[in-house]
């Protein structure tokens, strides 16, 4: 799995703790890998293993499944890196990898320019997989030698009964990295699949925002379709692992929703300042007025919570919010002009008018629904929310997909 990220400080993907630093990039382990690494060590060492070999001592199938354990987090960073340095040759940075709940996630700082490239970015990880089963097949098969793999071919249960615990463990990877790659080829956006799928659409339409609409799409109905087996499995057949499969079916048909969102998002932004969102409708307060008529006369009387204040010759000095006002006691406002408790436009927190949209939506998105005043020079010339941004979309896009 691949994840493109806007550059966010401070995002939760910050979480978990490091690991180590491979090729230049971060190797991070979110917490919840911990509770996925024991359910894997448990179902191997309390379930398969002993199915399997019925005279191995608890410390050799809970040795060979701590092993199994490591050596399948191992792959996972392995399947993340080739997406990585494959995205490296094409001059994207990718800072961490980031190992969690449901695999692997490399941050790409940027999506592909090109179909070709985000088609090598994305089947890098699956083709590693694929290898990885192999490799592991292959060991298991020279561990396990030639007149064993007959035996094993002719009596399954005798012959797995016969594997040495390397040999047992190889076989487990080979199968589960087998999995892997299938399970990621699965042609739902942002699978690994899905972004194969949206690259070949891509090359044949050129509509790079058409073909994340299609593969998110698919994704959605794989997504429900594996729910909908998943249930069946569950209520029909009577097999928990039908839980499983609902979890990720909701998993996948959730992240398809989110992250074609989110491509549209940037991809509508993508080309507008912030001069084409913000609101140019807004009053001003004279630097003069004092904050009880300010309070009583301009705030109560408008839904606007953030004033530029200007002085007589017409020049912006500051701003001042509803929450300022608040902050004071009533002896206070009645002693106390708008002057006072502006916040002067030295120290103003603001958006410049000719910003890029895509990068004052993180701006916006940290503000919560505060509203930013926006500069043109020395001068407050709108004012801008995060719903703002919203509000462009439901104006801009709707009119767009119904006709
Ligand atoms: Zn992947």
């Amino acid at each position: 799995m691949t994840e493109q990220s806007k550059k966010e400080p401070g995002r939760s993907r910050e979480s978990g703790f490091r690991l180590v630093t491979l090729f230049g990039i971060e190797i991070r382990l979110d917490f919840s890998v911990t509770f996925i690494f024991a359910l894997i060590v448990y179902s191997l060492g309390s379930g398969l293993f002993p199915d399997w070999h019925p005279d191995w001592s608890p410390l050799t199938s809970w040795s060979t499944a701590l092993l199994a354990g490591l050596l399948f987090f191992a792959s996972l960073l392995a399947h993340e890196l080739s997406h990585s340095l494959v995205a490296r040759r094409y001059g994207i940075q990718v800072p961490r990898i980031t190992l969690f709940l449901f695999g692997g996630m490399a941050e790409i700082e940027s999506e592909a320019e090109t179909p070709s490239a985000e088609f090598s970015i994305a089947i890098a990880g699956p083709i590693m997989s694929l290898a990885l089963s192999f490799i592991f097949s292959l060991l298991a098969a020279s561990l396990v030698g030639g007149a064993q793999l007959e035996s094993l071919l002719e009596d399954p249960d005798a012959g797995a009964a016969a594997l040495t615990p390397l040999a047992s463990a190889c076989v487990w990877l080979s199968s589960v990295n087998l999995m892997l790659a299938i399970f990621n080829m699965i042609p739902g956006f942002p699978l690994d699949g899905g972004r194969v799928f949206r690259a070949l659409v891509w090359r044949f339409t050129g509509d790079r925002l058409r073909a994340t609409r299609y593969a998110a799409e698919t994704g959605k109905w794989f997504g429900w379709l594996l729910m909908a087996f998943g249930l069946w499995n569950l209520l029909v057949l009577k097999s928990s692992g039908g839980l499983w499969l609902i979890l990720i079916g909701w998993f996948l048909s959730h992240l398809a929703v989110a992250s074609y969102s989110q491509t549209l998002t940037t991809g509508l932004l993508q080309p507008l300042k912030v001069s084409d969102l913000m609101r140019t409708h807004f009053e001003r307060v004279a630097a003069a007025t004092s904050l009880e008529d300010f309070a009583e006369n301009w705030l109560l009387r408008s839904n606007q919570v953030l004033w530029p204040v200007y002085d007589q010759t017409g020049k912006t000095l500051g701003v001042i919010s509803l929450a300022d006002v608040i902050a004071l006691d009533r002896a206070a406002r009645s002693r106390l002009g708008v002057v006072d408790v502006m916040t002067p436009l030295e120290q103003l927190r603001a958006l410049r008018s000719d910003d890029a949209a895509v990068d004052a939506s993180v701006l916006l998105a940290e503000a919560g629904d505060q509203p930013l005043a926006v500069l043109q020079g020395e001068d407050v010339v709108g004012l801008i929310r995060g719903s703002d941004v919203l509000r462009w979309i439901m104006l801009h896009d709707e009119s767009r997909s119904r006709h």
